[in-house]
């Protein structure tokens, strides 16, 4: 081949270097990958091609079919991998070969890293595919001819090490690339047919176009979800899977759906048994590849589930939508937002019957996903199903992991009682001895126990679930659950009740107490919701609930406290102390001072106490005081 007077040398940049460094290293086991990578290269460019010319685009050599050839040459230990698709000029082969989109190999490196060294698990993610030719190659050598009729040869040639040259060549040839490997000693085994062959069949089985080894058809499977349901195996299913998410496992959940009327599309959908990580480091990494009769239109197309979705990985293909339609324009089609919510509802068939099916697995969907999956109280028009699927752990689960639904709590629920209650808390045993909560254990009314604020941002949008409000715990009403029976029938050891006289002294008190705490509270009541607590802070009814106030306050740092009702428990004996101490001298320090710390005390369960010195000092104080006591009776 003759060089030409354009030709360039460049040097890679530093990322690329340390990948190619890595990639020199990977395990020694995995290096067939690197055909699976050359191989849907060749089968993505056959895609841009096939979309190019739906679109109308002039297009070279437009009768040579769409396929990819592997070939080899034992003596000369070289092997090349050729398609026929869009080809690329020398600027692409810069621009696309040459450099690394998005920080791809710096964040491949880290990946690799992660997975101990492992690189043939992550690399098809990363947009660094076609460097794993150096695992098995001395020296890789590219020449393309693009499709545009009018392009020039272009030939891209490096040994892996730290450059790459490129040059436009004189004379033409057909339309496509080509890529021509130098093997490593110790690689010698890929110049076989049976190795090539074998490698393709494992790992290239469903590329939709023609692969032929020595003029030998090896991938077998094409579109899988255009097959009938019943002639795919569970394996096969699993195989495509794994074909098209690089996952090593299994998925969860497999649907294939079909679809005839009003609109013509069939998917085959899979749930992974691991969360993807979708929001955080491999951000664009779902979505489902949207097909239009069998031609791929756009791999990882987002708009066809909602975010909260985003698990789902897998295939939609439609007869119904327009060849040549553009991506930009997908979301005004009429047809396209039909499918799209077909789909979404079938996810979510999906996932109800999983959930009657199988309780253990949908279990273990809901550990993996449900963080992703809550964020759908959004979707206004799929509420009801959204809210059949949510999962909680709740005060009568047997322990922290067991999981509740909406519709195990309806079905649990009391008699009379009329709504549904939820308490937000850092963890199990935090709301177990929350003060307002005790009502309902002393009533076996069951509390949802919510442990992420998400949980509660959707169950306070849902606002009611089979026509049963959702409340949270601190903004209901005590006369509502008082009116159920006790939960259990011995008589707890109720306290003496006051004497008309002391019934006095006690309003008096709740005066007291109004008037130390001022206009720091809302208002002071008698609690009619405590058992062994003295005292708690409660929102107004109608107003928000705690957890919620402090949702916003982190979003919006100004925020001020909304006001909230001071409850105290006439029956506790510290509140029969203080009452004592009040009937003797209604000024006496030690009750304004236990008044501000029941206070404080209560405001830190709530979340809102800002400044723990007073409390802290205060608390001190007394213990210095009560200790003295205690020394003085032990001494008897
Ligand atoms: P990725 O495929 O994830 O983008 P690769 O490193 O495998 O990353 O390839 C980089 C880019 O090189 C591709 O995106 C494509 O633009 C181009 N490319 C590679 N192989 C071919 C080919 N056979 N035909 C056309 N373009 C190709
Ligand atoms: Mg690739």
């Amino acid at each position: 081949m003759s060089e030409q007077a354009t030709g360039e040398r460049v040097a890679f940049k530093a990322e690329i270097k340390q990948l190619l460094d890595i990639l020199a290293r990977s395990l020694y086991s995995s290096r067939e990958i690197f055909l699976r990578e050359l191989i849907s290269n060749a089968s993505d460019a056959l895609d841009k091609l096939r979309f190019e010319s739906t679109r109308g685009a002039e297009i070279k050599d437009a009768d040579a079919p769409y396929e990819i050839t592997v070939g080899f040459d034992k003596d000369a230990r070289t092997i090349t991998i050729t398609d026929t698709g869009v080809g690329m000029t020398k600027e692409e082969l810069i621009s696309q070969v040459g450099t690394i989109a998005k920080s791809g190999a710096a964040e491949f490196v880290k990946r690799v890293e992660a997975e101990n060294g492992d690189a043939s698990s992550v690399i098809g993610k990363f947009g660094v595919g076609f460097y794993s030719v150096f695992m098995v190659a001395d020296e890789a050598e590219i020449v393309s001819r693009s499709f545009k009729p009018d392009a020039k040869t272009a030939r891209w040639v490096s040994d892996g090490e730290g450059e790459y040259e490129v040059f436009e060549l004189d004379e033409d040839r057909p339309r496509g690339t080509t890529v021509t490997l130098k093997l490593k000693e110790d690689a010698e085994e890929f110049a076989d047919k049976e190795r090539l062959s074998g490698a393709i069949k494992k790992h290239s089985n469903f590329i939709s176009f023609p692969i032929k080894v020595e003029d030998e058809h090896v991938n077998t499977v094409g579109a899988l979800w255009r097959e009938p349901k019943s002639s795919v195996t569970s394996e096969q299913y699993s195989e495509f899977y794994k074909f098209l998410t690089y996952d090593g496992d299994d998925p969860l959940e497999t649907a294939h759906v079909s679809v005839d009327a009003p609109i013509q599309f069939k998917a085959l959908l899979f749930i992974p048994k691991r969360e993807y990580d979708i929001f955080g480091l491999n951000r664009d990494d779902y979505g489902l590849d949207l097909y239009v009769r069998r031609v791929l239109i756009q791999r990882q197309n987002k708009e066809l589930l909602p975010e909260y979705l985003a698990f789902v990985k897998g295939v939609v293909d439609s007869e119904d939508l327009p060849l040549n339609i553009s991506r930009e324009t997908l979301q005004e089609n009429v047809v396209f937002n039909k499918i799209a919510q077909n789909v979404t509802t079938h996810v979510l068939k999906t996932l109800e019957k999983l959930a009657k099916d199988d309780e253990k697995k949908f279990a273990e969907f809901w550990r993996e996903h449900g963080r992703v999956f809550k964020l759908g109280y959004t979707d206004y028009p799929n509420r009801e199903k959204y809210a059949k699927l949510l999962r909680f752990n709740s005060s009568k689960a047997k322990d922290k992991t067991e999981l509740v639904s909406l519709a195990d709590y309806v079905s649990r629920m009391k008699e009379d009682q009329k709504e549904i209650y939820y308490f937000v808390g850092p963890s199990r045993e935090a709301i177990d001895v929350d003060p307002r909560v005790e009502m309902f254990k002393r009533k076996d009314v069951e509390v949802l126990y919510l442990y992420d604020p998400i949980d509660e941002l959707a169950l306070s949008s849902l606002r009611t679930f089979e026509e049963k409000e959702l409340k949270s715990a601190d903004q209901a009403d005590p006369a509502e659950i008082e009116k159920m029976p006790d939960a259990n029938d011995e008589e707890t050891t109720k306290a003496e009740p006051l004497s008309d006289d002391d019934e006095l002294h006690f309003s008096s008190l709740v005066e007291k107490i109004k008037k130390t705490l001022g206009d720091r509270v809302e208002d002071v009541k008698v609690s009619k919701r405590l058992t062994g607590s003295p005292s708690c802070l409660v929102n107004p009814e109608g107003g928000m609930s705690g957890s919620m106030q402090k949702i916003l306050r982190a979003a919006n740092k100004g925020m001020a406290t909304p006001k909230k009702i001071f409850e105290i428990n006439k029956d506790h004996a510290l509140t029969r102390n203080l009452l004592a101490i009040y009937k003797k001298n209604e000024n006496d320090e030690f009750l304004t001072e236990t008044i501000e710390q029941l206070f404080d005390a209560a405001q830190l369960l709530e979340g809102d106490l800002d400044d723990p010195h007073a409390l802290v000092t205060r608390l001190n104080k007394t213990l210095e005081k009560s200790s003295g006591w205690y020394k003085s009776i032990t001494e008897g």
